[in-house]
Parts: C-alpha cells; sequence; structure tokens
C-alpha cells in the first residue's frame, strides 16, 4: 500500500463533467490499494471571480474578509468532488481548513502553512479518501488565511511531507513541466526529469505550472514531485534532487513574466546610505524589490537609480518614494509595459558565453534590454513587454530547445 498525494488544479475541477472525471482518476489509485488523499484548487476562473466581487465592495478591501472570500471557492470543488467519489461508491470526505486544522503563520493573503493535525485525516484514510482544500488554513488565533496565488501546489507539498506519502502527483491541464509555456510556444517540448533548483527558478521567473514555495519545500524536504495532465495518460515530468544532471545543453527553459514594472529615480546624490534610505521604507512596507542598476555618476554627484518591483506595487512605492524625505532626485519615471524574460538551466554553469549568445540574439531581434539580473543558473532581462513573445521565442530556438 502507498500513500499518495494527487493535487487537481482549477481546470481539472473546471465543470461538473471534469470533476467526474477526476473521480474516477481518484478511484482508479484507491482500487490499486493506495492511500489516497486529495488537494483540490477551486474550480477554473472562481478565485478571480470572487476577487473581483470583493473590488466592487472597496479597492481597500479588508484583509480578514478577503481571505475569507478567497478561500471559499475551495470549499464548492471539495464538496463537489467527494459528493462525486460517494457517488461512485467510495467512501470519501471533505475537510475544510479549520476542521482539520491546517494552521498557517504569516500574514494574510500570503501566509505558509506551519502544521497540519495528521490524526484525524489518517484515521480516516483506513477506510477512505480525504479531500483537502487547497491554498489555505486558519491561525492560532482561528483566522482563515491564503497562502498565495496557486498555492494548492504548497498545500500538496506540505501534506505530502507531514503525512510522509510516498508520492506527490501535481494534476494539471498540460502534461508536465515544457522547456516553455507549451500553450504559448507551441515547439516547447516536454521535460522528462528536471531538478529541484531548475524548476524553483523557472517557476520564480513565471513557469506558473508549479508554484515557487511548493518546489522550495519539495526541495528542501526531498519530496519527489511529479506533474501530469488530468486529461491525457502521458508520462509526466519528475522533479527531483537530480544528482547527474544532464548538461548537454545549457539552457533548460524559458520562461516570461508580465507582473513587472520599472522605475527610475534621477539625478540622486551620489553618496554613501543613499541606496539604503531609498530602499527601507520599501522594505518596511513589504515592497519586493527585484533588479536594481545604479549609473556610474559622470559628475561625481549625481546618478540615476532604475530598479524593478512587482507592477501592483507600482503606486504605492511611488507614493512612497514622494513622501521619502531622507532622498534628494530630480524626477521618479515609471515604465509599467515591461516584461522580464529569463533563461534557465543548470548547464550554463559549465557553459561559456550563454550570456553573450542571449544578448546577441535579442540584439539581432532589435529588442532593448532594459535591465539584468542573473544566478548561477539563471539569466533574466527586463523587456519591453511588447516584445516578450518574439524575444521567448527567439531564445527558445537558439538554445536549441524547439
Ligand atoms: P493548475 O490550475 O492546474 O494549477 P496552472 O494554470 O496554475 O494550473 O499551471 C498550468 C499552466 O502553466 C499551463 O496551462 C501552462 O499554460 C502554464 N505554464 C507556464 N510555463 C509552463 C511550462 N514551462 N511548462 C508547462 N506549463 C507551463
Ligand atoms: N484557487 C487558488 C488560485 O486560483 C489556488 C490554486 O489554484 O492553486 O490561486
Ligand atoms: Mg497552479
Amino acid at each position: 500500500m502507498v500513500k499518495k498525494v494527487l493535487k487537481f488544479g482549477g481546470t481539472s475541477v473546471g465543470s461538473i463533467e471534469r470533476i467526474q472525471h477526476v473521480a474516477k482518476i481518484i478511484k482508479k489509485e484507491h482500487d490499486a490499494g493506495n492511500q489516497i488523499i486529495v488537494v483540490v484548487s477551486a474550480m477554473a476562473g472562481k478565485t478571480n471571480e470572487l476577487i473581483d466581487l470583493s473590488k466592487n465592495i472597496s479597492k481597500n478591501f479588508s484583509k480578514r474578509e478577503y481571505d475569507v472570500l478567497i478561500s471559499s471557492g475551495e470549499q464548492v470543488s471539495c464538496a463537489l468532488l467527494a459528493g462525486a467519489l460517494i457517488n461512485l461508491n467510495l467512501k470519501a470526505k471533505s475537510w475544510m481548513n479549520w476542521q482539520i486544522p491546517i494552521l498557517t503563520e504569516g500574514e494574510h493573503s500570503n501566509a505558509r502553512i506551519i502544521n497540519v493535525n495528521v490524526e484525524k485525516i489518517n484515521k480516516f484514510l483506513q477506510e477512505g479518501i480525504a479531500i483537502i482544500p487547497g491554498f489555505q488554513g486558519i491561525t492560532k488565533n482561528c483566522d482563515i488565511t491564503t497562502i498565495g496565488r496557486g498555492g494548492s501546489d504548497a498545500t500538496a507539498v506540505a501534506f505530502a511531507k507531514l503525512f510522509d506519502a510516498e508520492k506527490c502527483e501535481i494534476y494539471t491541464d498540460v502534461d508536465g513541466v515544457f522547456s516553455s509555456d507549451p500553450k504559448k510556444i507551441p515547439v516547447a517540448k516536454k521535460i522528462e526529469k528536471i531538478s529541484y533548483e531548475e524548476m524553483l527558478e523557472l517557476s520564480s521567473v513565471g513557469a506558473k505550472v508549479m508554484q515557487p514555495s511548493a518546489v522550495q519545500t519539495a526541495m528542501m524536504y526531498d519530496i519527489p514531485l511529479e506533474v501530469k495532465s488530468t486529461f491525457t495518460d502521458r508520462k509526466g515530468t519528475k522533479i527531483f534532487d537530480q544528482e547527474n544532471i544532464d548538461y548537454s545543453k545549457s539552457v533548460t527553459g524559458v520562461a516570461y513574466s508580465k507582473d513587472d514594472a520599472k522605475i527610475t529615480l534621477t539625478q540622486v546624490e551620489d553618496k554613501p546610505g543613499v541606496a539604503a534610505n531609498i530602499f527601507a521604507p520599501l522594505n518596511d512596507a513589504q515592497i519586493n524589490v527585484d533588479m536594481v542598476i545604479q549609473n556610474i555618476s559622470s559628475d561625481q554627484k549625481t546618478t540615476d537609480i532604475t530598479f524593478t518591483i512587482k507592477r501592483e506595487d507600482l503606486s504605492k512605492t511611488k507614493e512612497i518614494l514622494r513622501k521619502n524625505r531622507s532622498i534628494n532626485y530630480k524626477e521618479i519615471t515609471h515604465n509599467a509595459k515591461v516584461s522580464k524574460v529569463s533563461i534557465v538551466g543548470a548547464g550554463m554553469v559549465s557553459t561559456p558565453g550563454v550570456t553573450y549568445k542571449m544578448f546577441k540574439a535579442l540584439a539581432d531581434e532589435k529588442i532593448n534590454i532594459l535591465a539584468i539580473s542573473t544566478s548561477e543558473i539563471k539569466i533574466s532581462v527586463i523587456i519591453d513587454e511588447e516584445n516578450t513573445l518574439n524575444a521567448v521565442r527567439k531564445l527558445h530556438t537558439i538554445f536549441d530547445l524547439d
């Protein structure tokens, strides 16, 4: 007998027919003698719908009530799926976050799971299938919190860890992890196996097939994952601690995100402490600064500082900068129509010239690079948003991924 966590995303449970189809997949796994914990997302589009409802009430909707609201989509899909399994003569039961409970810590909408009471569910697993709502929990004060968009992946990994599951399978609407988003880049290829490190980089820069914090937890506790399709029987992608990485290719995947914005402060005083004075209040306001570029000062007195943030933080960031009396500059400019395009690959560690090849390819396409950041296995550039897909296609081709 194998204990398995199966996670089904929003599209997989997006309609009654799909829920019935998912119930059949679960039945097959259960009939094979496995103990099954199922983690489900809200039906496709539901969470966005709930977010829109909150906006209709207020732009500053209460953070506590926001989490109560947006966690409710999962209650619906859990009950429908449990009902569908019961209809197939299986013993199944849904559990809401507070009934278990799933204990979380941290801010509303950005909490993390720190513990789960395993007792009740473990007992139930002897006889039936447990259906768990993804993406949520309660704090020790019993407030409902959500754990970030796409967070059902993180719930699945947390359950796999806390229940000592042998397998954690992420069922979604594509066949696995691809060299780029297969819905946008049809020539992208499915990756058979990928290391945690590469998957973490890819998901952090936009490959939303896995949520970054889920990959991080899996990496930390060495929980092997498999991403596979709900709708086909094809083999998926295995994500694990790959010791023998195939370095035949320098780049494993190309990803992009369109949720960045770029801000420039011109003619900032060029003296020690200025950068700290700019970024301290942003840090206090929990605004995440991604890339920073400081130009070399031509007159030794002033310099321009450019940095990128999440687009949703743009107006708040500008407001904080304007109120900041500890910095002197000429003006604040911004560009919200930028995107981040990244190449990721463990193979780039041992391949010289990858950076040059990337920049040359973008230059050949007449795409201007607005900012650059690198890690050992990733190179990201900020470019004008209109060039995004062109850049992704070009990089996918020149790094031999088509
Ligand atoms: P789910 O609702 O199942 O969690 P998501 O929409 O969160 O599914 O993630 C799956 C989607 O991720 C795919 O439909 C695909 O468009 C997108 N995606 C982006 N990059 C990749 C990639 N490199 N490989 C596979 N899918 C990707
Ligand atoms: N329903 C949540 C969301 O849309 C969680 C998830 O799908 O993983 O973000
Ligand atoms: Mg997802």
